[in-house]
């Protein structure tokens, strides 16, 4: 089940985080902000904030961060439904039903993701193939080592129009396209014009 960013804003606006914490810890004032020794960490002298303007606590022992939703899974260990449920419930605000739709854009974002990573993937396939080697001495070159080669995913795009197209048409041409990894020629100025590589060398 996926909520709208709206509706968790609106019920982390609607949520006082030191209310929700003070159960748990004992809050001293500490200006604008609360001042606590950590749940998440043992220790003797509070180094865990809580901002209840911007709704985010803080520790500076142990990094522990979030709002009132993570507050609520990790001190409490609540499932995140159950959690903003609560919180709502507090808030007065109801949750709202599943969005199709929003579940919809976050498959298909998650989809595009996919064929991302399996485009810089191919990328960095030819990059270290046998038709890579130009390639690699000019990184060489430019002391540019293997390290960061695969730190960055970096990768090459080589010859012609249609070789990513052929390899990872199985994809999806329309994702292909989506993604912006194919080109797909204007129907206006090319009509029934073919869909080719974005990246190419040559
Ligand atoms: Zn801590």
């Amino acid at each position: 089940m996926s909520l709208s960013p709206a509706f968790l804003d609106e019920l982390r606006a609607r949520t006082l985080l030191s209310a929700i914490i003070s159960p748990s810890v004992k809050l001293l004032r500490a200006g604008r902000e609360w001042k606590a020794r950590c749940p998440f960490h043992n220790e003797k002298t509070p180094s865990f904030t809580i901002n209840d303007e911007k709704g985010f606590y803080h520790c500076f022992g142990c990094g522990a961060h979030g709002d009132a939703i993570r507050f609520l899974t990790d001190a409490r260990g609540l499932p995140f439904m159950d959690a903003v449920k609560e919180l709502a419930g507090k808030a007065g605000l109801e949750v709202p039903a599943p969005d199709p739709q929003a579940r919809e854009r976050a498959e298909r974002t998650a989809s595009l993701t996919d064929v991302m990573a399996a485009c810089q993937k191919w990328f960095a396939e030819q990059l270290a193939g046998v038709d890579g080697a130009d390639a690699r001495e000019y990184l060489k070159n430019r002391g540019i080592g293997p390290a960061t080669v695969a730190r960055f995913g970096i990768g090459l795009a080589p010859e012609g129009r249609n070789k990513l197209k052929s390899a990872l048409l199985h994809l999806g041409e329309d994702k292909l396209v989506e993604t912006g990894m194919l080109i797909k020629p204007d129907p206006n100025e090319f009509k029934g014009g073919e869909t080719y590589d974005r990246f190419r060398a040559g």
